[in-house]
């Protein structure tokens, strides 16, 4: 694996492995499975794994899957799918779950230190005596239950004695702290839901902010890397390590989130994007998620250096979308093979070409990397262009085709447009031209210059295909202050669909090949909708890019 680039957190492993405070760094990387990984994961993913690995220290893959009623299975697969193609092996997979006993055991025994009781209290109610910013809460009527009867309320919440909401359990903290999380929060909550692990041995789940300090402390954790809203969570996750009685003390260090431009990345509202509709599934080539890029045709390579070129620091940042596109292009440019695609075709017949007459020509399989060879593409009278590049009416400086004018046919020869067919809308159909002989690529002829050159495909053996081009997701910068209208800056064009034609040596690719189709850019041979008959490319970025690093 590559170094990770110096970071505060990095430091802290330093600074305490130098001390003696740990002898080895274990790390874990705990995402909740009710949805699919994004971009933002992959962050986490790679501090948490990049820096244990560089310190021959363990991270553990690991469930946070206290909150059944939005759990799945599913999300559990793709999410350690993901996490395998992003190049990171856990040393040991575990679920939150496999905890729930002890996690019961660790609470009864805050019941008998009196640190925590049984409110009665509704949700809302709760809300209301917690105060605000500005005012200290009130204490629940509840909060001095005695310590029997809070451990036979419990012992009945457990058994399924009561409705869910009817009775949660409360940590007995302090009601005017000036940091909200540490008034009484909630541990444990009713909830009669089939747990995607356990089934229905529980009715009563741990909260997150309760369960995760343990499941740290239990697994040995020496470092929490966590993002920066948890930052106020700190107190209440010290006071559980403490006050549970924890062997291990697990040290929670949060940074700042990675979000992207023109995208969203909370779970939700990507959830929203796909139950509505808006996009094609999870792994949609146009989602932030994980299994979206990699449909896309993104590298793991290109998501990884691209992720460790963004800061670790300690606030939020929304990185341009357009720096990821940077390192996919350069992760391709060596690797992936150049080839011609007509995206949106109009014939031409080159009217002097001997009928029947099939040429192979040779054309470098990659310009930038000589060694991956030369391949041969067959040259005849009829070929396919871009109904881009021929104008009847050009614009001053458009060099493509147009009456009369001669342009260069790349890995070809020149050819010169002498005529057009019309149907009967008056639209162009066809184009007929001569071609040079003398002008043979490779032949070294100079005898004449032209400004342009097109790419083709000839017409006789072209392989059908079809081409997903994309536009950004969200028509606006970044999501931060977009809470309930994103759906307003959905874009009504991010998927443009093309029927074209490629080389015939193209019939062979397999899902996820990538190619550079010369002017139009990297596509991947989308691994879904591609069958024996119908190749589908999926375009990951075009090659011109304004974005420096
Ligand atoms: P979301 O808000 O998208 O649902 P989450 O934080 O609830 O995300 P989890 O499944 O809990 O998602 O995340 C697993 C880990 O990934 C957590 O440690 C979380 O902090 C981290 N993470 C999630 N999103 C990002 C992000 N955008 N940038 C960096 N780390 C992230
Ligand atoms: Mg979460």
């Amino acid at each position: 694996m590559e170094n990770q680039n110096s970071n505060f957190i990095r430091d802290i492993m330093i600074k305490d492995l130098e001390s003696g405070k740990r002898d080895t760094i274990v790390t874990r990387f705990p995402p909740e499975p009710n949805g699919y990984l994004h971009i933002g994961h992959a962050k986490s993913i790679i501090l948490n794994f990049g820096l244990a690995d560089e310190f021959n220290g363990k991270t553990n893959l690991r469930f946070d899957d206290t909150n059944p009623a939005k759990e799945d299975v599913e999300f559990v697969n793709s999410i350690k799918e993901d996490v395998k193609w992003l190049g990171f092996e856990w040393d040991n997979l575990f679920f939150a779950s496999d905890y729930f006993d002890e996690m019961y055991n660790r609470a009864v025994l805050l019941i008998k230190k009196g640190l925590a009781y049984v409110d009665d209290l509704s949700a809302d109610e709760i809300r209301e005596y917690r105060g605000t910013l500005t005012e200290p809460g009130k204490n629940s009527p509840y909060r001095d239950r005695t310590i029997e009867e809070n451990l036979e309320l419990f012992e009945r919440m457990r058994a399924g004695e009561f409705a869910d909401g009817e009775k949660v359990l409360r940590a007995k903290i302090d009601m005017a702290s000036p940091n909200i999380n540490l008034r009484d929060p909630v541990i444990y909550r009713i909830a009669h839901v089939t747990h995607h692990n356990t089934g229905d041995k529980w009715c009563i789940y741990p909260m997150y902010a309760f369960a995760h300090p343990l499941e740290d402390a239990i697994e040995g954790i020496t470092h929490s890397i966590c993002t920066i809203e948890f930052e106020d969570q700190r107190p209440f996750y010290n006071w559980v390590v403490e006050q549970c009685e924890m062997k291990h003390q697990p040290q929670q260090i949060e940074f700042g989130r990675l979000n992207l431009t023109n995208t969203v990345m909370s779970k939700r509202k990507l959830k929203q994007l796909v139950e509505e509709g808006y996009v094609d599934g999870w792994d949609d080539p146009r989602m932030p998620t994980i299994s979206g890029m990699r449909r896309r045709g993104f590298t793991p390579e290109s998501i990884r250096n691209f992720v460790r070129e963004t800061a670790v620091s300690k606030n939020n940042a929304t990185v341009d979308f357009e720096m990821l596109e940077h390192f996919v292009r350069e992760d391709l440019k060596l690797k992936a093979p150049r080839t011609m695609g007509i995206i949106n075709p109009l014939k031409v017949v080159i009217t002097n070409y001997p009928e029947g007459q099939i040429e192979l020509l040779d054309a470098e399989i990659n310009p930038e990397n000589p060694e991956m060879g030369v391949r041969k593409i067959p040259f005849s009278r009829e070929i396919y262009i871009e109904q881009e590049d021929f104008m009847e009416n050009p614009p001053k400086k458009y060099f493509r085709l147009f009456p009369g004018n001669e342009v260069r046919l790349k890995h070809a020869y020149f050819i010169k447009c002498e005529e057009i067919v019309k149907d009967a809308n008056g639209n162009v159909v066809e184009l007929r031209c001569t071609y040079d002989p003398q002008t043979k690529s490779g032949s070294g002829f100079t005898g004449r210059k032209v400004k342009g050159t097109i790419h083709w495909v000839e017409a006789t053996h072209a392989v059908p295909a079809e081409f997903r081009l994309y536009e950004p997701l969200i028509l606006n910068e970044s999501e931060e202050d977009d809470e309930g209208t994103f759906l307003d800056h959905v874009n009504p064009n991010s998927l443009q669909i093309f029927h074209g034609y490629v080389e015939p040596n193209m019939k062979e690719s397999r899902p996820h090949d990538k190619f550079q189709f010369f002017r139009h850019g990297y596509f991947n041979v989308d691994p879904k909708d591609t069958t024996v008959d119908k190749l589908v490319f999926n375009r990951i970025v075009s090659l011109k890019s304004s974005f420096k690093l």
